[in-house]
């Protein structure tokens, strides 16, 4: 077997996690792939919603949308995903994080420790019974390195009746190759 790298892992769980029909949530959409990949998964019936703080990255992938055909499953929204409960009033079965800035624009519009810990709080409220949060987090820059940590400080302390936590990372590489959490809701 090959071991799959971070972002390709988040999606291998999104994919036993999800159904046609599922409520899901992007919490930073970006270029759009993720959105583009949850769309797909929870079809016609299911609906995703997208988060960006940025315009370009709201724009660019309401583009890659449309020529895919998913658009209108999808719910686009150009704010920041720690008010995410303001947007959605249902439970959802899965949200996805992730962090970091876009690559190749602006590397000052990243992810913070105090807003990503906020909208995974946020995130978990809205979360169903069984439902699962994936974080794919980058520690190859300083920023990303302490925002690794503050994650997992919280995910660690987290009460083992209510949530299962895993940390998904390779140790060895000369790189730091993105490592994925995944926060599972017990039902
Ligand atoms: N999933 C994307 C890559 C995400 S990059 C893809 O597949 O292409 C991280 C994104 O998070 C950036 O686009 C950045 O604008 C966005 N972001 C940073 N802080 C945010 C916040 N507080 N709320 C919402 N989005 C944020």
């Amino acid at each position: 077997m090959r071991l799959q790298q971070g972002v390709e892992y988040s999606h291998s769980i999104l994919t036993e996690q999800l159904f046609e029909g599922a409520n899901v949530v992007d919490a930073t959409v970006g270029n759009g792939n993720d959105t583009e990949f949850l769309a797909k998964l929870v079809g016609a019936e299911g609906q995703v919603w997208g988060f960006d703080i940025q315009k370009q990255a709201i724009e660019r992938t309401k583009g890659k949308l449309m020529k895919s055909g998913f658009l209108e499953r999808v719910t686009l929204i150009q704010a920041d995903h720690q008010k995410l409960a303001q947007y959605i009033s249902e439970e959802v079965d899965g949200i996805l994080f992730n962090l970091g800035y876009l690559p190749g624009t602006d590397k000052d519009i990243t992810t913070t420790i105090k807003t990503t810990l906020r909208a995974v709080k946020a995130g978990l409220d809205i979360l169903v019974k069984g439902g699962v949060m994936v974080i794919v987090i980058y520690t190859g820059h300083q920023a990303g390195k302490e925002e690794a940590e503050a994650l997992l400080q919280y995910a660690t302390n987290l009460n083992y009746k209510e949530y299962n936590v895993l940390h998904y990372q390779f140790i060895n590489q000369a790189s730091k190759p993105p490592e994925v959490m995944v926060i599972k809701k017990r039902g």
